[in-house]
């Protein structure tokens, strides 16, 4: 038997409460999906802004797929590139207010391209261990010195720096953790990479259209601005459609053209995404109260939750963890909420460290107060109950 080898790796994971189980969904739109011909109230979708099902954005796509198709063909060094790709790449460098974007098939994608194409064997990369797994794997990839410190301990960090006789430097972090919802201190972090001469990729999938007064991500909220830093952001999360891109100088975006393997040796994403997500820039900008009630959803869940045991981590993002502890456990409690019809995913190791199974819950503009009130009040009840060890399960 060839591949015995797979059963047994997949007992194993089942007897640690490792084993991940895809949903089928039939529908979902907004803050409701259905499954098995049941509706659920949804705390599982990084479409925090509530655009991933906006009339605009269906009609744009709908107009582009009559326009160009639905497939753009080829790649964009060949003939892939289309004006609605061009008119998105413009409409990114201005909302992020640098000389050039580049747009990227996936944020995985992307981070593969840029750390691979900046950095090889002569260079080091300093990475937060909380980081995204794609950064993990692009420094992999690039065979630079991975170099992982601490979450967010600057000190450490600087100590590395420090004592690094690379050629280049390359420092790459989240800049809003994805499974933690706490936001990197990038105003600090970038004068470290001034003093020890690196660079600095941060990585806005979760800030981007979410922090700021205008949701142009990390770099307005903190108001910074530097030819060091390469911006990097996803369009599948607030934006609400696919893709991702990176913001920086127009020598950059040139380089990357001509040395991302994974912009190269790709399709371009379909011309209607593109042309839904010139929509959805517009709708990000304009629509500033979604921002607005994303922070009072925040708050209404944090006033809501009386917790003794778990523990709701202190995040001002719209990803708001519930630290339970044991696979089993967080397990246990997502199956219950589902019972009740309410949709929260439990993350368990490898994605976030062992012993720290949480429960993810993301908010979202289109999340009503009321709805985050029965989340809340559920939690606080199934607290109470004797802890649960289920099995298996998804
Ligand atoms: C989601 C995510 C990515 C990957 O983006 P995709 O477009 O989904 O491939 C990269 N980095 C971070 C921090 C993310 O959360």
């Amino acid at each position: 038997m060839p591949f015995s080898f797979l059963a047994e790796e997949l007992k194993l994971l089942e007897d640690q409460g490792l084993l991940r189980r895809r949903r089928v969904l039939e529908s979902a739109t907004g803050t409701r999906a259905v499954e098995d011909s049941r509706e659920y109230l949804s705390f599982c979708s990084n479409d925090y802004l509530g655009l991933a099902s906006h009339p605009e954005l269906i009609a744009a796509m709908q107009q582009a797929a009559v326009q160009y198709g639905v497939g753009a063909g080829a790649s964009h060094l060949v003939s892939g590139h289309g004006a609605a790709h061009h008119q998105l790449e413009a409409a990114l460098a201005a909302f992020t207010g640098q000389p050039a974007a580049l747009l990227f098939s996936t944020g995985y994608m992307a981070n593969l391209g840029i750390v691979t194409a900046l950095v090889g064997r002569d260079d080091e990369i300093f990475a937060d261990k909380l980081n995204h797994a794609s950064l993990n794997d692009a420094a992999l990839l690039s065979r630079a010195r991975l170099t992982r410190y601490p979450h967010l301990d600057l000190a450490a960090l600087e100590k590395r720096l420090a004592g690094s006789k690379a050629r280049r430097k390359l420092m790459v972090t989240d800049a809003v953790f994805s499974m933690d919802g706490d936001i990197a201190p990038v105003p600090e972090l970038l004068i470290l990479c001034e003093r020890y001469d690196a660079l600095l990729l941060l990585d806005d999938a979760h800030g981007f259209g979410v922090l700021g007064a205008d949701g142009r991500g990390v770099l307005e909220y903190f108001g910074i601005a530097s030819e060091r830093i390469i911006y990097m952001a996803t369009l599948g999360k607030a934006a609400g459609v696919f893709g991702a891109f990176v913001a920086g100088s127009a020598e950059l975006a040139d380089y990357l053209v001509q040395r991302a393997r994974p912009y190269i040796y790709t399709t371009a994403m379909p011309p209607s995404l593109a042309a839904a997500l010139v929509a959805s820039l517009r709708l990000i900008e304009g629509e500033t109260w979604r921002r607005e009630r994303l922070r009072e959803l925040a708050e209404v869940l944090k006033q809501g939750l009386t917790l003794r045991r778990w523990r709701l981590m202190p995040s001002t993002t719209p990803i708001q963890p519930v630290i339970i502890g044991a696979n089993e456990e967080v397990l246990a409690v997502s199956e219950a909420l589902r019972g009740l019809g309410i949709w929260v995913p439990a993350i368990r190791p490898p994605t976030v460290p062992k012993g720290e199974a949480r429960l993810r819950i993301s908010l979202s503009a289109a999340h009503s107060p009321e709805d985050v009130a029965r989340l809340a009040q559920a939690l606080n009840e199934l607290e109470k109950l004797p802890n649960r060890r289920g099995r298996g399960g998804r």
